[in-house]
């Protein structure tokens, strides 16, 4: 008998136990205002949506929210960049805990966005931005005093003509030793993101380092820490003026608060404009802890003095009438918050990609040299986390359980597997994924008829 056929023998028996509640999966969540607000604890919010489940689908999910809550609005979202509708879903945090978080959907660049400029072909033209940590740091705009300054720092980006070595790395390696990298996008990719709908404080907040997942903007783009170094990589994956590249995954994000750029280069005397409509306390988008991000000034058109060291404070916020914890951007590049404060759901971002970060198809067939984007270790361990795709073989709703309890469909099938087969124990798989018996008895897809 195979692997799998055991696992699915393993599977049946759970079912012909009667062991699972015919709940379904997914909270479905109504297209406007789909998030309400009520005060009741944790528990109690569990037990409420499990009767909740009982409703007619249309109705509207409920969820808690805190005195220091800054809620998803599905409302604010741009739906140019959605592949399907947003949604409540039960979720798992990296600390163990169940909640529900945000499920978004996304193409590798919302429709209505126009991107770049990025390298630019030759000395005498204008490109995007980058942040350069070598002898006189800073952030430029990627020009020819910009190309001459880091060759005299040994750095040659281009040829005796002037002509700027440009690679699109996702395609092809670079035949120079420093090259200006411009991914082509890949327009089949989707991101998925989780963010959880209430955040919860951690105990100690989380260091975002290079290319660290930060969290999702309002237009449905991703966001990112700290592009990798050119001292490091010896190419630049220069960022348009917005902030943002393409990853050798295709898809497009962004490394600053884009809608808050005009400060940065005001403050930095950098010549360099981003396209976007400029608000510098406009909520840029929310981190994945659930928390939002606004501009570099607070609703007053000040500058907070109060910032804790993620760039976070309790204070108004637009639309709220009390005071909420949220980040700020800062009028210096990178202009995102350096840490995250709350606590992160598990397995919070995949792509459909063939590489880049979150890819979850040819795990390790890459290496580092040919995408120089992502650090070795940053990519190890962002795909590490992710579930492996499956085809065939496996019962119907088995991936979408596994990737709503934040596991990888292996792990969850071992669980269950190591559990018993037959008479397998949910309290003992639930223990073993770390995870609540209700939020996965809730997870596991109805049983087939019989
Ligand atoms: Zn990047
Ligand atoms: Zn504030």
């Amino acid at each position: 008998m195979s692997q799998l056929s055991i696992i699915k023998d393993n599977y049946s028996g759970i079912v012909g136990k009667g062991a699972m509640l015919a709940l379904t999966a997914m909270l479905t969540a109504c297209s406007s205002n789909s998030v309400q607000t009520q005060s009741d604890d944790l528990e109690h919010r569990h037990n409420k949506q499990a009767r909740h489940d009982h409703h007619k689908e249309d109705d509207h999910v409920k969820v808690a929210s805190t005195r220091t809550a800054t809620q998803i609005n599905f409302s604010l979202f741009n739906k140019a960049a959605m592949v399907k509708d947003p949604k409540v879903v039960s979720c798992t945090l990296v600390n163990g805990d169940a909640a529900y978080c945000a499920k978004f959907v996304v193409k590798y660049l919302p429709e209505d966005l126009d991107i770049g400029p990025f390298c630019p072909s030759s000395l005498d033209r204008e490109g995007g931005i980058w942040e350069w940590d070598g002898r006189k740091s800073g952030l430029y705009r990627v020009d020819g005093a910009f190309f001459q300054m880091l060759a005299e720092q040994g750095y040659t980006f281009y040829d005796e003509k002037g002509r700027v070595y440009i690679t699109d790395f996702a395609d092809k390696k670079s035949p120079h030793e420093h090259s200006c990298i411009n991914v082509a996008v890949d327009k089949e990719v989707e991101i998925t993101m989780l963010i959880p709908t209430e955040p919860v404080i951690a105990d100690a907040s989380s260091k975002l380092g290079v290319v660290d997942k930060v969290g999702m903007t309002l237009s449905g783009v991703p966001i990112f820490s700290d592009a990798p170094s050119v001292q490091q990589t010896g190419h630049i994956p220069v960022l348009d003026t917005c902030a943002g590249h393409v990853d050798p995954g295709g898809w497009y994000h962004y490394h600053g608060t884009a809608t808050d750029m005009a400060s940065v280069y005001e403050h930095e005397g950098v010549h360099a404009e981003c396209h976007l409509a400029q608000d510098s306390s406009a909520l840029f988008g929310y981190a994945f802890d659930g928390i939002g991000i606004y501009g570099s000034h607070d609703e007053n058109g000040r500058l907070p003095t109060d910032l804790d060291t993620c760039h976070g404070h309790l204070g108004y916020v637009q639309g709220k009438q009390e005071k909420v914890y949220h980040y700020h951007a800062t009028e210096d590049f990178p202009n995102l918050p350096p840490c995250l404060s709350g606590v992160v759901a598990r397995n919070n971002f995949s792509t459909t990609a063939e590489t880049g970060v979150g890819a979850v198809k040819n795990k390790g067939s890459q290496t580092m040299a040919e995408h120089p984007d992502e650090p070795d270790g940053q990519r190890r361990r962002m795909q590490g986390d992710q579930s492996e795709p499956r085809g065939e073989g496996f019962p119907p709703g088995f991936e979408e359980a596994a990737q709503t309890l934040g596991v990888s469909v292996d792990e969850l099938f071992q669980a269950l597997n190591d559990a018993g087969g037959p008479n397998a124990d949910i309290g003992q798989v639930a223990k073993v994924l770390g995870i609540s018996e209700e939020a996965l008895t809730a997870a596991l897809p109805q049983p087939p008829q019989r």
